[in-house]
């Protein structure tokens, strides 16, 4: 069942919204405000974000662009003024459609169906040309098309960093990589922070694979030197 996050902050238009996708068997989840539906969405694995543009605490142009940063599924985009539809669109903040309140709730459902069914055609469509695109240790899967990791089966949130960093091991099993080395790669050059924020990464990544962090199955610590991806 697909998971729909929607970030609303009047409860009678968010009430609507997940009746009509509930009924269309969609599991639904509200946020009502920005900052609360932002962490929502770097938490859980959704597939596609209904996104108001008028929110509390933060406004749904910053939402945008960071979920963007992070995560690559569906974005529609809703405003009660058809000028900020243009100002969406000429910011080029990665949304994937835009709908101008007020708009019939059956028409949101067919524009979530018509996304979800063309995301899942340009994920199947990529995992084909790219079977080298998976990467399967044990109970371990990175589908680096997708950028989707899974553990046993079930889905893991990871963050573009997370990602790139326990891909780059996965892809150099049993070399033992020092966290300045892991920095060097995975952070760009701008980049702020040192080289902890890999052992803060580390322990994230952990958290999301590792049944237990004292003894790990997949990332391993080499005190003194750093980290090996165990084979
Ligand atoms: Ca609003």
């Amino acid at each position: 069942m697909s998971k729909i996050l929607i970030i609303e902050d009047e409860s009678d238009i968010a009430d609507l919204e997940k009746d009509y996708l509930e009924m269309s068997d969609y599991e639904v989840d509200v946020c009502n405000t920005g900052l609360k539906g932002l962490e929502a969405a770097k938490k859980n694995p959704y597939d596609l974000i209904v996104l108001d543009l008028m929110l509390p605490e933060m406004d749904g142009f910053e939402v945008c662009r960071e979920i963007r940063k992070e995560i690559n599924i569906p974005i529609i985009m809703v405003s009660a003024k058809k000028d900020d539809i243009d100002k969406i669109r000429g910011l080029g903040l990665g949304a994937d459609d835009y709908m101008t309140k007020p708009f019939s709730p059956s028409e949101l459902v067919a524009r979530v169906k018509a996304h979800l069914s063309r995301y899942d055609r340009l994920v199947s469509a990529g995992q084909q040309k790219n079977q080298n695109d998976i990467i399967e240790i044990r109970g371990l899967r990175i589908d680096k098309t997708a950028r989707r990791v899974f553990i046993e089966g079930e889905e893991k949130p990871f963050t573009t960093k997370e990602f790139d960093l326990l891909t780059f091991l996965a892809e150099n099993p049993n070399h033992v990589f020092t966290k300045e080395e892991l920095f060097r790669k995975i952070w760009d050059m701008e980049s702020i922070g040192d080289i902890a924020t890999v052992t803060v990464h580390i322990k994230k990544i952990r958290e999301k694979i590792e049944k237990d962090n004292a003894n790990p199955d997949y990332i391993e610590t080499i005190w003194g030197v750093g980290y090996r991806f165990k084979v």
